[in-house]
């Protein structure tokens, strides 16, 4: 397959961009001239790029837009998790994980992220549940990395199901090796975590030589819960426990200390930024600049469009700090892919190198100025957006060509989506907040 007449993003970071006809040959960008007889698509005047990878999401949050609420307003991030998300988790049953996995992965494709690294919690259908969601990605052509969200908030089985979920996933993974998924092991945050069920989860990434990926530091109460409960600060807790390497996933990471984000970038661990949800959630912003080289970009589970991410997290910065960070916000997205890049043992994953997979996006965009490698990255903030993608390819497989999706129908999905969710919202409803509390834990149980 030939992608013709387009100027090429081949890297993000450093950006280049190039014009030749990319050539695609078994899942990858291959080199050498078109040879008689190839398929070829068009796409003079258009620029592909890399496709873009969600460094941290909740696809099971998907049906949640617009959801009924009649409790007090939350006033704290955890009255927001106690009232709302573990809520929402604790509805959930099969049926609306697989919606959820579909309505995600089809809102993903659409905006051009054709990799979802996912943190996956359904207290009341733990097993199984990353096999659901894996399925509904794959049946889309979206690449996955997933993880079950293993916490003590909801009991000590349920803990054990959470490692038990992710280990059952890992093994499947190692057996089978999905063509476009892998694990990682997945763990809620410190403060819903005893020290024996961080150890297991521990336990199961070594054994399987993956990463953790938790939420870590996104609001005080973490690092409060931390420091009460173990007299140590959030990273320092995980790095006692073995959890933190160049394999490990922070989420947010808002709160750490200087001391931590000395630990987190000696331990070359990756931190995804969640600029959006960090705002909607009233919790403070998280230090970029400081944060290091290993920042990638997640949505938290607010779509996977990474153009309006990206952008958002732009202005983000930019609202007090005018000198803001060199490369924002490609080198970011870049390091999502490398980490997601990691996990499939891609390294040339989220750029068009010859030889990386062809996880690529045709943006039908005229440029109205010049567009080169000097000038991409403005393009990126001021011109593009997820209304350019036309065509979407995933390890070499077209999963939207025209704007519409190759393996399935969007409107069918979003019908059958619309009946699940009323009747996940109606199971919502009869629960009450989450008692599980930083301070008073377990006491309810
Ligand atoms: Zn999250």
């Amino acid at each position: 397959m030939i992608l013709a007449g387009a100027d090429v993003v081949t890297s993000l970071d450093p950006i280049r961009v190039e014009r030749f006809d990319l050539k695609v040959k078994c899942g990858r960008v291959a080199a050498g001239a078109a040879t008689p007889g190839e398929r070829r698509r068009d796409c003079s005047g258009c620029l592909v790029v890399p496709g873009n990878v969600c460094a941290h999401t909740h696809l099971y949050s998907a049906l949640a837009r617009g959801m009924p609420y009649e409790l007090e307003p939350p006033e704290t991030f955890v009255e927001i998790l106690q009232r709302i998300w573990w809520r929402l988790d604790r509805a959930l049953d099969e049926e609306s994980i697989r919606a959820s996995a579909l309505v995600g992965g089809v809102e993903a494709l659409l905006s051009g992220t054709t990799t979802l690294v996912d943190h996956h919690a359904s207290p009341n259908a733990i097993d199984g549940s990353l096999d659901v969601i894996e399925e509904a990605l794959a049946s889309l052509g979206v690449r996955s990395v997933l993880c079950y969200e293993t916490s003590d908030r909801d009991g000590e089985a349920r803990a054990e199901a959470g490692v038990d979920e992710n280990r059952r996933f890992l093994e499947r993974v190692r057996r089978e090796q999905p063509r476009l998924s892998r694990g990682m092991v997945g763990a809620h945050a410190s403060f819903t975590l005893s020290d024996e069920t961080l150890e297991a989860c521990v336990a199961t990434a070594a054994e399987h030589g993956v990463g953790i990926h938790v939420h870590a530091a996104e609001d005080r109460a973490d690092e409060r819960d931390a420091e009460t409960r173990f007299g140590l600060r959030v990273a320092d807790r995980l790095a006692r426990a073995g959890a933190l390497d160049e394999r490990t996933l922070l989420a947010h990471g808002v709160h750490l200390d200087d001391s931590e984000v000395a630990l987190v970038r000696r331990a070359g661990a990756s931190i995804a930024h969640n600029a959006r949800s960090n705002m909607n959630n009233s919790i403070g912003r998280a230090r970029i600049g400081a944060l290091g080289p290993h920042v990638a970009l997640g949505t938290d589970g607010i779509g996977s469009d990474m153009f309006e991410e990206s952008r958002a997290a732009y202005f983000r910065l930019r609202e007090d700090d005018l000198g803001g960070v060199p490369g924002w916000p490609l080198a970011p997205l870049a390091e999502s892919a490398r980490l997601a890049g990691r996990v499939f043992d891609e390294p040339l994953l989220g750029t068009l190198e010859h030889g990386a997979p062809a996880d690529l996006v045709v943006l039908d965009y005229d440029a109205p100025a010049p567009l080169d490698s000097g000038s991409f990255g403005g393009h990126w903030l001021f011109g593009l957006s997820a209304r350019f993608v036309r065509d979407v390819m995933v390890a070499g497989e077209w999963a939207v060509l025209d704007r519409q999706l190759v393996h399935a129908e969007a409107r069918e999905i979003a019908a059958a989506a619309r009946g699940t969710a009323e009747r996940l919202w109606r199971r919502l409803e009869e629960l009450p907040p989450h008692p599980y509390t930083p301070e008073g834990r377990l006491s309810w149980l």
